[in-house]
């Protein structure tokens, strides 16, 4: 017999009473039926509840077959008539995820057409797996528009349409569905087919913050928070970057300008030296004069190359195979190496035989003359960590 879903009616839902259908063992203690139930089972990304039955504790809830199962730890007898309690803090931090989550599918969704290819309430964020790339910018102005759907607090509206009317609706799935299919809408910012808990409307999802963005298969994997777990890692992050502040003396938007100097310092006492200025970049100094930048990341350093480089020799040392695919690809010197010194440049070691001369440009014939060793060649050369 198929348990009667509670949590479907009302979301909201925390207490009920219900009639004990079935109690057998079970891997995880006693599996109990009841013929009603506001407990959630896990799905659609959404974990299981947890809570009460009677002062038993419920630790997790599935679905089998249309029954939902309550994993108990004591056994409660077939017939007795029991009151529940979900946890309902907890539930409700799910339905805050939950909804905020379709809400940024929802908006990515629409302005670049990309797909919600994975989505899990971890212990620590909700991660969302997207078919396409994202940049920093992409993710303000997404992060922007999905709060922005919060505070115009839309109510949520939750429908079954039938096999027809199905037809003319433009939902998100991330799978074919048969039969009947439940269908989240937000109106203007999402339309998704979907088994979980939400809230009524968006503004009881209070926030919507994104932490990371990292390469994931052939898109990015999101890392992020809503409502109430958002708040509470804020005021963690917040209550960390007061300290370095204190420690620091520095105000508390000037924490990173202020480790900046610090590990400066640090680097000049390694390294003596003084501070290098942009035009340094563009000097020749015959001498033994090195003049370094540090930078936040492989795009800064392209950029810095594209600007300032000889289009001579330039390497990159990583471990990361995307960085050093992103270098290859879009550094333009005569020759690019990875995890090699770039003093390996020259006519010899590239086996064309002597070298007359020497150069500094990037159209720098390495081989015997001709049109096509005019035309430039870009010599890619990988190592693991050889010196000349
Ligand atoms: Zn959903």
């Amino acid at each position: 017999m198929a348990t009667e879903k509670l949590y479907y009616q009302d979301a909201h839902q925390a207490a009920f009473e219900a009639r004990v259908v079935s109690c057998q063992p079970g891997k995880h203690g006693y599996d109990v039926v009841l013929d009603r139930t506001c407990f959630y089972p896990e799905g659609g990304g959404q974990p299981g509840d947890t809570g009460f039955l009677s002062g038993v504790r419920v630790t997790d809830t599935h679905e089998r077959g249309g029954e939902i199962v309550h994993f108990c730890e004591q056994p409660l007898s077939e017939g007795q008539s029991v009151e529940g309690r979900i946890d309902y803090a907890r539930r409700f931090e799910f339905m805050q995820l939950h909804s905020g989550e379709h809400i940024l599918s929802g908006v990515i969704h629409r302005r670049f057409g990309y797909e919600n290819v994975g989505f899990h309430m971890g212990a620590d964020f909700v991660t969302i797996d997207f078919s396409g790339m994202l940049t920093q910018e992409d993710l303000s102005a997404v992060e922007a528009e999905a709060n922005e759907w919060v505070w115009k607090n839309v109510p949520i509206e939750i429908t079954y349409p039938d096999a027809e009317a199905l037809k003319t609706i433009p939902y998100r799935s991330k799978k074919e569905l048969t039969g009947q299919v439940r269908i989240v809408t937000i109106p203007g910012a999402d339309i998704c087919a979907c088994c979980g808990t939400h809230v009524s409307s968006t503004g009881e999802i209070g926030l919507i913050k994104i932490f990371s963005c990292v390469k994931f298969h052939d898109g990015v994997r999101l890392e992020i928070l809503c409502g109430r777990r958002a708040l509470a890692y804020l005021s963690e992050i917040a209550e960390q970057n007061r300290r370095v502040s204190g420690l620091l003396s520095a105000k508390p938007l000037e924490t990173a300008a202020a480790v900046r100097r610090l590990l400066d310092a640090e680097a000049a006492q390694i390294i003596p030296g003084t501070p290098a200025g942009e035009r340094d970049f563009d000097t020749d100094f015959l001498d033994y004069i090195l003049a370094v930048k540090v930078v936040d990341g492989v795009e800064a350093a392209i950029e810095h190359i594209a600007r300032h480089g000889t289009g001579h020799s330039d390497a990159i040392v990583a471990r990361d195979e995307a960085a050093q695919r992103r270098f290859v690809q879009a550094v333009d010197s005569a020759a690019v190496y990875v995890n090699a010194s770039t003093r390996f440049t020259d006519g010899g070691e590239f086996g064309l035989g002597c070298e007359m001369g020497i150069s500094t440009q990037k159209l720098h014939a390495r081989g015997p003359m001709g049109l096509e060793e005019l035309t430039t060649y870009k010599y890619v050369v990988r190592g693991n960590g050889q010196i000349r």
